[in-house]
């Protein structure tokens, strides 16, 4: 039976997952997927690398451990798994690197949960199931926030007092996985550009810019949780902290609702007045509010690249990745228009066409669209670890 590395990228109401067989060291894209759990059953998704569907399951239950449990065995009918890769949010100041799990290292997981409660339950449980199911199997953790740690202590201090800071209450940058990809083929796929200063715009669901000079991490819009920054689906972005506890001393929120009404109400979804968190429903409605939530994102991303700019001392490249910035052209055309004083220009026919280069010839910047694969980077990583010859 042919080996293979599974990634695991587990969410609250969704697990993606992608296969990558290994052979003569080299990975090998299978197929990759998704377990999407509904309110009272849960939908087995699986396309091959050609993005063609292999398999649309619908299972009558909802029970994370089960669903797990019904992915491995679908997995290992036909390969095997020799070990398996998971994307973990925050990594805080314990993990510089991707780690083998042990008990320890689960442990220092879970103490951060509070830091991103959105993701990291769920990235645990995971793993949990899986060395309870599967004891057998290594797992390798990869951390979005290691990527980030070539940032200089500049870019990483808030203005707390020193004891907070020295308690890890620091910037620490998320969507590492993607921008370590990114990084990884910028000098295939623009050359010489490619090592200079570039700013990458990871614009999904979750969104956050990253400033990357010769491949590494400088600074970054997420913060010390995944709500800083960027307007996201559902997350506010940069907040006045002051709002905080106005909403608490004034408006009666508890510290549980403070936190649903930042990570789940705001964001796209909340300034479009509940029409959306979805950009490509926002870019059909008419609704001012939905008009408004659109330009609100694309303004701060633009204000977000001038910050950035100058943590690089200037900016020779864009690059737009995630599923906002690979297939949206006018939303990539309005964060370009913002930017025209630097003499930046987009082509429109190639931006049209999510061309590899969007700017035009006379653009004083390289604009372009990278697809990102963090499965690979995790796979990458999982076998560095775990398929030591
Ligand atoms: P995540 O992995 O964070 O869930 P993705 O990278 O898949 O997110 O991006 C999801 C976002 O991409 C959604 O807001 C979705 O509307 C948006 N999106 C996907 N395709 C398009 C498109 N063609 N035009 C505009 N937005 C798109």
């Amino acid at each position: 039976m042919k080996k293979a590395i599974l990634t695991i990228n587990a969410g609250s109401s969704s697990i993606k997952f992608s296969l990558f067989g290994i052979e003569d060291n080299n990975l090998d894209l299978f197929y990759s997927g998704s377990v999407d759990i509904k309110k009272d059953h849960s939908v087995l998704k699986v396309i091959d690398a050609n993005n063609e569907k292999i398999k649309e399951d619908t299972i009558s239950n909802t029970d994370y451990s089960f669903l797990f449990q019904q992915l491995i065995t679908f997995v290992n009918d036909t390969t095997e798994i020799i070990a398996v890769g998971h994307r973990v949010v925050h990594g805080g100041l314990y993990f510089k690197e991707p780690v083998l799990v042990d008990e320890v290292i689960i442990d220092q997981i879970q103490s951060l949960i509070t830091l991103a409660p959105l993701h990291q339950p769920h990235n645990l449980n995971a793993i949990r199931i899986i060395a309870e199911k599967y004891p057998l199997i290594p797992q390798c953790v990869c951390f979005d926030t290691s990527y980030h740690m070539s940032q200089s202590s500049l870019a990483k201090l808030f203005a707390l007092p020193r004891k907070l800071i020295n308690d890890g209450v620091i910037r620490y940058g998320f969507h590492g996985l993607s921008y370590e990809y990114i990084s990884s083929v910028l000098n295939s796929q623009l050359g010489e550009v490619g090592n200079q200063k570039v700013i990458a715009l990871h614009l999904g669901s979750g969104a956050s810019i990253c400033a990357i000079n010769h491949g590494k991490s400088v600074a970054s819009s997420m913060g010390f949780t995944a709500l800083d920054g960027l307007v996201m689906g559902t997350r506010c972005g940069t907040l006045d902290p002051g709002v905080i506890p106005y909403l608490m001393g004034e408006k009666g929120y508890s510290i549980s609702e403070v936190v649903h009404l930042l990570y789940h109400d705001s964001g796209l979804l909340g300034v479009s007045n509940n029409i959306s968190n979805d950009m490509r429903q926002l870019l059909v409605s008419n609704d001012p509010n939905a008009i408004e939530a659109v330009e609100l994102f694309c303004y701060r991303a633009a204000c977000e690249i001038g910050q950035l700019s100058i943590s690089l001392g200037g900016c020779d490249a864009l690059v737009f990745t995630a599923g906002i910035g690979e297939r949206s052209p006018i939303i990539r055309q309005k964060i370009c228009d913002y930017l025209q004083f630097w003499g930046i220009k987009l082509n429109s026919e190639k931006n049209n066409a999510n061309n590899k280069i969007i700017s035009d010839e006379s653009s004083s910047k390289i604009v372009s669209v990278i697809p990102t694969n963090e499965e690979l980077m995790i796979a990458l990583h999982t076998k560095a670890l775990c398929c030591k010859n």
